[in-house]
């Protein structure tokens, strides 16, 4: 059994009061770790810690010296690759080859590439004319916001909190990060990374615990946090704003989505059909990326749905490192009976059940795990409530459409705008619906490509801010404009 501290001023401290929690595994249920649960007064400690770094030395660093320090963290990670595939196995349940195919090595590159970013980019310069003749210079040095604090979800954890963890620090901010209560433990193996590769005491933080009345909410009405940046549910995001007016903090926010995937007639049919297995499925349907409403332009749509429950029942549930398996269980015993809540809503609706709607027959050492089905439904209209609401399981529900202006309006009327996935071999018609489709993000005949120097973020209900290469400076620094008359 693990136990899990808080991360304060280079310090691995148990909470001042004794509190704990338990993290259960996802696989089988059984406590695999006790985790110190921050009070007021540890979160207290960690935000004045890093409210103490920005003075300190780390404050004094040249941006070279800073870049290094980040080139040293994310050749750490590499150097601990398998304790955090580990570390992030034990917490999700997910497959090794989720871990090392994309959720470990983009925490590394996340240190790298926003270390490039910083370095390289360059501040606007104005000259201007004055009535004496001699003019002036504007010129803007980029001056970090001061303590950044960091609240993740639990869904592809280590990726998400080094997204905002390492473009925060490329601009020179310090940060509390306050991981979910359901994935604390790569949080906590950063902090030895951190140590380990000299970054100074009380520029990385870790506080642990939950949302409201618990370290989440400290953290967020803590005076000396000056900017919140946030990924999770668009409820919680609708909390922390409140709590960020006091005192006009910024936020940046990566919420929600209840995403369209289109795939049109004359899609590559194969590629089509795996990549909305993927985009649908993956990391058990627990990606904010992913596609729950697909629509199926009308001669393929009976060979798309079998095509589709053919590969969803194929799937291997087990262990993450059972090689013969490649299917995971969901995060929390309370997140399934939200799902299977799903499930039971949708038949009372009266969709047809394509696959799945239930609990797999697991063995008996794994049947305390949050294992289910992944399950495909039609014949549901737009008004209910499980094509209109992020359920955020292993299920979508699949219509047909007739056209470009039908699938568009389709897509567009719900209240999230996060991405879209595109399936056609007419490349004028991807680009005429990519125009149209209100989401901060499209793929076209692919999905979860990212470029981390490229823009990320929802409209509508998904999110407030873009994230990603120089989008993230804009966040996580000021422009500090300086006037020189001549
Ligand atoms: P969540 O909102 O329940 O929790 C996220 C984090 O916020 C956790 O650390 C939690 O402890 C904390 N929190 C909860 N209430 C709080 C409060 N009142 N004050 C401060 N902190 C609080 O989300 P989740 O269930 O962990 O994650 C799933 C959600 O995240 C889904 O809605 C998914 O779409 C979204 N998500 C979005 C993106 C994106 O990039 N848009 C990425 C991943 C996940």
């Amino acid at each position: 059994m693990r136990h899990i501290k808080n991360f304060i001023n280079g310090q691995f401290l148990d909470a001042v009061d004794g509190k704990t929690f338990e993290k259960r595994s996802p696989v089988d249920g059984q406590v695999i770790a006790r985790i110190a649960e921050a009070g007021r007064v540890d979160v207290d400690a960690a935000v004045r810690a890093a409210h103490d770094a920005l003075q300190g030395e780390w404050g004094r660093l040249t941006v070279d010296q800073r870049v290094d320090l980040l080139y040293g963290v994310a050749n750490e990670i590499s150097r601990r690759f398998e304790d955090f595939c580990d570390a992030e196995m034990a917490d999700t349940g997910q497959p090794r080859h989720v871990m090392t195919s994309a959720f470990i090595p983009r925490g590394a590159a996340n240190f790298k590439v926003f270390a490039d970013v910083f370095k390289t980019v360059s501040s606007e310069s104005f000259q201007m004319a004055t009535p004496d003749g001699r003019g002036a210079i504007n010129y803007a040095i980029r001056v970090p916001k001061g303590v950044i604090g960091v609240i993740s979800p639990w869904n592809a954890p280590f990726l998400l909190m080094t997204w905002k963890v390492g473009p925060a620090l490329a601009c020179g901010n310090t940060v509390v990060v306050k991981p979910s209560e359901e994935t604390p433990l790569t949080t906590a193996l950063l902090g030895e990374v951190m140590n380990a590769a000299g970054v100074p005491k009380g520029v990385y933080n870790v506080i642990h615990g939950f949302g409201p009345d618990s370290a989440g909410e400290f953290l967020t009405h803590h005076p000396l946090v000056d900017a919140i940046t946030f990924t999770g549910e668009t409820r919680t995001g609708t909390a922390i704003m409140k709590a960020a007016a006091e005192g006009m903090r910024d936020v940046s926010f990566e919420l929600g989505g209840k995403n369209a995937g289109i795939v049109f007639a004359d899609a590559d049919f194969a590629a089509a059909v795996e990549g909305i297995f993927r985009s649908s499925f993956l990391n058990s349907g627990q990606v904010c990326l992913g596609t729950e409403r697909v629509y199926v332009e009308r001669p393929i749509f009976e060979s798309f749905v079998a095509a589709l429950k053919a590969r969803c029942e194929a799937v291997k549930f087990g262990r993450p490192d059972d090689h013969a398996a490649n299917y995971g269980p969901l995060i929390s015993d309370e997140h399934r009976r939200k799902v299977l809540a799903y499930y039971a809503k949708a038949v009372a609706e009266g969709a047809t059940v394509v696959t799945g709607g239930g609990i797999p027959p697991m063995p008996a050492e794994l049947a305390g795990g949050n294992w289910i089905e992944p399950t495909i439904w039609t014949g549901l209209p737009e008004t209910a409530a499980v094509v209109r609401e992020e359920i955020f399981g292993p299920c979508c529900h699949i219509r047909p459409f007739d056209g470009e202006d039908e699938v568009v309006n389709l897509a567009n009327a719900n209240d999230y705008g996060l991405s879209t996935t595109i399936w056609t071999s007419n490349l004028s018609r991807a680009h005429r619906l990519a125009a149209r489709i209100e989401v901060g993000i499209t793929w076209v005949n692919s999905w979860f490509l990212r470029d981390l120097r490229t823009a990320f973020g929802g409209s509508k209900q998904s999110g407030i801010g873009r994230e990603g290469g120089v989008h993230s400076l804009e966040f996580y620094s000021e422009t500090r404009n300086i006037c020189i008359k001549l």
